[in-house]
């Protein structure tokens, strides 16, 4: 029987997003001058997830996210004649260089490896993903890994994995599964694709609008049993 496939969303699911994100944006603060304080470090992660709903819902491009979030952020808090381009690469960079996984991501990744193919599916960008993945010592785990920005089509649009698929050799749907904390790209994705998916959830989170889970798990452990105990229900089918 051939090995269940396993697709990996990046940040939130494998990378700690939160910490490389806040890294970033004080460092690109105090570079252009702007006061830090955490009332517009907080707002600055609330507009980029406002600015990342916008890029999945399909209303802007992956390039003008980069920019929009400082326009929103500066115009918030009046700080006027910046350069919010440069503002976007230069945040841009400095993600690029921290790349942190949520703790017991290498030992599930190194245990799970073993037993399944795995993929990286992801909407961040490529070279900016890839070496945040490098850095944090996890990308050599991946068979493969998919970009939404190389695709041109984003999780959760069927186009995403209809790429997917048609680069994995020797793929049966029907033993493919997705994690990822995210309803909206990684579980409607999944959704839309007609595969398994498995909502990493370990804040708790509610469970809100159109996407269905499969599953919910709230850590690595969990989620390998669960791996475990799919593969073993598919393999006896
Ligand atoms: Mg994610």
């Amino acid at each position: 029987m051939d090995k269940l496939i396993v697709l990996l969303d990046a940040d939130d699911t494998l990378l700690d997003f939160a910490k490389s994100e806040k890294e970033a944006i004080v460092k690109t603060l105090k570079e252009f001058n702007v006061p830090v304080s955490d009332k517009i470090v907080q707002r600055y992660v609330e507009i980029n997830l406002h600015c990342w709903k916008l890029l999945e819902t399909g209303q802007i491009t992956r390039v003008y996210l980069d920019r929009l979030r400082f326009d929103l952020l500066f115009e918030e808090f009046g700080i006027k004649d910046k350069d919010t381009v440069a503002a976007g690469a230069t945040y841009r960079a400095h993600l690029t260089e921290s790349g942190y996984v949520i703790d017991g991501c290498v030992e599930f990744l190194d245990k799970i490896s073993k037993r399944y193919r795995l993929f990286l599916v992801t909407n961040g960008t490529q070279p900016t993903q890839i070496v945040r993945l490098k850095s944090a010592g996890i990308d050599g785990y991946f068979e493969d890994m998919f970009f939404s920005e190389q695709i041109g089509c984003a999780k959760p649009y069927a186009g995403f994995f209809d790429y997917v698929f048609s680069h994995i050799d020797g793929l049966d749907k029907s033993r493919v599964v997705l994690a990822g904390d995210s309803l909206t790209s990684d579980i409607l994705g999944a959704n839309n694709a007609g595969i398994t998916g498995i909502w990493f959830n370990p804040k708790g989170q509610t469970l809100s609008g159109t996407a269905k889970p499969d599953y919910t798990v709230r850590g690595y452990e969990e989620l390998e049993k669960l791996l475990d105990e799919i593969d073993k229900m598919k393999t006896d089918k």
